[in-house]
């Protein structure tokens, strides 16, 4: 079977990516491309299969190679369906059929998945060799997505939504989140909440080297934050600290919830690296319940934006050769 490769693919607002992968994790051919999903599912999901097709070609295989296809995708799907129901980040795409259209197309079993999820399961494969445990994975980006695995296992759930961490309520008094309830965790620690923090504070009339920035770039970003909170920029430093209090109070409720080994932060916001990490264990550590000794190691995710589409192709390789 070491010809064989599974297709992973990574379906996101921005970008399309696709990865043939082998039964190892390696990545042995890529592509990627704007997803513009403006221009409807059909023409995104054609380009899917057209590049799927192009990857097999440069690796000179026939889809005779292929064992399988994975797709993360926004959610919520409905899994019984095989469909994207309606994505924040997909206008316009409602209960799109991916795994039928995918499997019609390409004539091999397709494993639908969250994207989070997917990612999370990609780290759990081939990301720290440490993470082959119980894991959690945050991804820190536009928003805020996650992924559980347990017992090797992605947890979905009954109504097949588990891990939208993103929307974990961590402030009854916070402001409004796009899905409808108030201080999701999504409003403190997605890269652009950063960001509107700083710029409402600083229309507030807020001293700090951010305007400077504001003023010469013509917008600011969660890098902008982060590089100013490190240079001891007092505005920058509060409200990266009021960031990693709320994701070690969410650190602190993944870990009464699912008790893993590891919980990861990835995503553009975990580019802060160790800068992030420590003060997210740092207040995690002075919060946390001081009954037990189950102290998950906090990490930051290694497969950065692969991790989606490597993640789908293991779960390919998990779920379309089972039996065979
Ligand atoms: P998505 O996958 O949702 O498109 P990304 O995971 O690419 O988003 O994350 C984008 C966010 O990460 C942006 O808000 C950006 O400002 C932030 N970001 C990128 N690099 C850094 C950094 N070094 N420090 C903090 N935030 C960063
Ligand atoms: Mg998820
Ligand atoms: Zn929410």
């Amino acid at each position: 079977m070491s010809f064989a490769v599974a297709i992973g693919i990574d379906l996101g607002g921005t970008n399309l990516k696709v990865a043939a992968v082998d039964s190892t994790g390696r990545v042995l051919s890529s592509a990627q491309t704007a997803t513009n999903p403006a221009r409807g599912p059909e023409i995104v999901l054609a380009e899917m299969v057209d590049l799927s097709d192009r990857l097999l070609t440069q690796l000179n295989r026939t889809r005779a190679a292929l064992i399988g296809v994975g797709v993360g995708a926004p959610g919520p799907l409905n899994q019984t369906a095989g469909t994207v129901v309606r994505a924040a980040n997909l206008v316009g795409w409602n209960d799109v059929p991916i795994r039928d259209f995918l499997h019609k197309s390409l004539h091999v079993l397709v494993h639908l998945e969250n994207d989070a999820n997917a990612a999370a399961y990609g780290e759990f494969w081939v990301g720290d060799p440490k993470n082959r445990t119980d894991l959690v994975l945050l991804t820190l980006g536009t928003g805020v997505g996650a992924g559980i695995i347990l017992g090797g296992q992605v947890l979905r759930g009954h109504f097949e939504n588990a891990g939208e961490l993103g929307h974990m309520i961590v402030n009854p008094e916070g402001p409004l989140c796009a899905c409808g309830q108030r201080g999701c965790l999504e409003q403190y620690a997605s890269g652009t909440s950063v960001t509107q923090r700083a710029q409402s504070e600083l229309r507030g009339g807020a001293h700090s080297t951010l305007r400077q920035i504001l003023h010469t770039q013509g917008t600011l970003n969660a890098s902008d934050v982060s590089r100013c909170a490190q240079q001891s920029d007092p505005l920058s430093m509060r409200i990266w600290l009021e960031t990693c209090m709320y994701l070690a109070l969410a650190c602190i409720n993944i870990q009464h919830a699912f008790n893993p080994a590891r919980i990861i932060l990835g995503g553009g916001l975990s580019q802060a690296g160790e800068f992030l990490l420590h003060s997210v264990q740092n207040e995690f550590k002075n919060r946390f319940w001081k009954l037990g000794h189950d102290v998950p190691a906090i990490g930051l995710a290694r497969l950065g934006y692969d991790a989606g589409a490597i993640g789908a192709a293991g779960l390919a390789w998990k779920n379309c050769t089972a039996g065979t």
